[in-house]
């Protein structure tokens, strides 16, 4: 039986795709998005009618036309029409962020509160949250959603964390915070948050390993530009793969994982990174022969996420900023010597968004949700 489009599903079909043209194109006139959509020009005039007046776009300034001295009217989305907030959980801070439609920051701010699993810090913390959206100044029907990156494994519908040795929040659950908050609330772990960000600033990516260089080793697989979490949850969690089994012992419980190579607590502890990159760039410092040595290590730790899956590796988390291309050609000469195969050097790539982007990564899923059904 052939599947009927209803007149209904046709009007829904063309309101959603001359938003999403306007939302691609930034600013565009009447005429283009008809030409563009091949839609006729009272279809696309309805339609900007009932998108601007329910306030989803706005009219912003003029273009020139293809009429020699006429000017035609631009549209544009109103991108704070819908807002969506990232917050990002660690031991001893609390970052929030606010974005608009676009992923751009809205608001920041940090707080240092102690890490507790219990019941007065989730209500001190979701008062800080609707402190800061209070400060937004906006309707509050407006805030889509609060994303929560947590540093441990989340359950596939982002309601409980199934692991989370780091914070000791195994079993916690995203009610915790949403009882005290008027809006959906949702667990993402802090790797796939920062993928997800450097998905939006990337639009070439198709696959790839993200691997966060933080206090902590993490891991996200990107499969058709989607964040692929594996059977149980667990996927891309190189940090627990064991590199020396007489090594270090790994807040897992095991012996020599990478995480207790190629994080960057294994790298300086409770340094300041900033002093100790400072040192490690001048010839015969104890950090330089550190970093040699680290960079050993992740060449090695880089070689084995290579072999098996054969895709971009982007090098991410609090050390990326101090990564320099020297240090990518580094990594590619031991890799040459560890690998079978003789891979042009394509496949490592320092993040492009090193900044905020666990915090803009936990709050773009419900940001990309909305563009793609505006009206659900
Ligand atoms: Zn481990």
């Amino acid at each position: 039986m052939t599947q009927r489009i209803t007149p209904g599903q046709i009007k829904k079909n063309n309101r959603q795709q001359i938003y999403n043209y306007i939302y691609e194109q930034g600013n565009v006139s009447q005429q283009a998005i008809a030409y563009a959509l091949k839609l006729s020009r009272p279809t696309v005039a309805t339609n900007l009618s009932a998108l601007e007046e329910d306030g989803l776009i706005c009219k912003n300034g003029q273009l020139e036309s293809d009429q020699i001295g006429r000017k035609a009217v631009a549209y544009a989305i109103v991108a704070d029409y819908r807002i969506a907030i990232g917050v990002e959980i660690m031991r001893h801070v609390v970052k929030l962020i606010a974005v608009d439609l676009y992923g751009r920051k809205l608001r920041r701010d940090v707080a240092e509160i102690e890490y507790r699993n219990a019941e007065g810090y989730y209500e001190r913390v979701s008062d800080m949250i609707r402190t800061f959206i209070a400060a937004l100044n906006v309707p509050l029907e407006r805030v889509l959603g609060i994303g929560i990156a947590m540093q441990g494994l989340v359950s596939s519908d982002g309601r409980a964390m199934v692991y989370g040795k780091i914070l000791d929040c195994t079993g916690l659950r995203v009610d915790a915070f949403e009882k005290w908050l008027d809006y959906p609330c949702s667990f993402i772990h802090d790797p796939a948050g920062a993928a997800i960000s450097e998905l939006w600033v990337s639009p070439e990516l198709e696959d790839a390993v993200y691997l966060s260089l933080s206090r902590h080793l993490g891991g996200a697989f990107i499969m058709n530009r989607q964040i692929d979490n594996g059977r149980h949850g667990h996927s891309a969690t190189y940090e627990h793969v064991q590199a020396q089994p007489r090594g270090e012992l790994c807040y897992c419980g095991k012996r020599g994982c990478w995480d207790t190579l190629c994080s960057m607590k294994a790298l300086i502890g409770n340094d300041n990174p900033d002093a100790f990159f400072e040192a490690a760039r001048r010839e015969g410092t104890d950090e330089a022969l550190r970093w040699q040595r680290y960079l050993k290590y992740l060449a090695r730790l880089i070689e084995d996420i290579h072999l098996l899956t054969d895709v971009e590796i982007i090098l991410g988390g609090h050390l990326a900023p101090y990564l320099t291309e020297g240090d990518i050609r580094v990594l590619y000469g031991e890799i040459h010597r560890l690998c079978p195969f003789d891979d042009a050097d394509d496949y490592i790539r320092i993040s492009k968004m090193p900044s905020h982007n666990i915090t803009v990564g936990a709050a773009l899923p419900y940001i990309r949700r909305f563009l793609e059904d505006i009206d659900a």
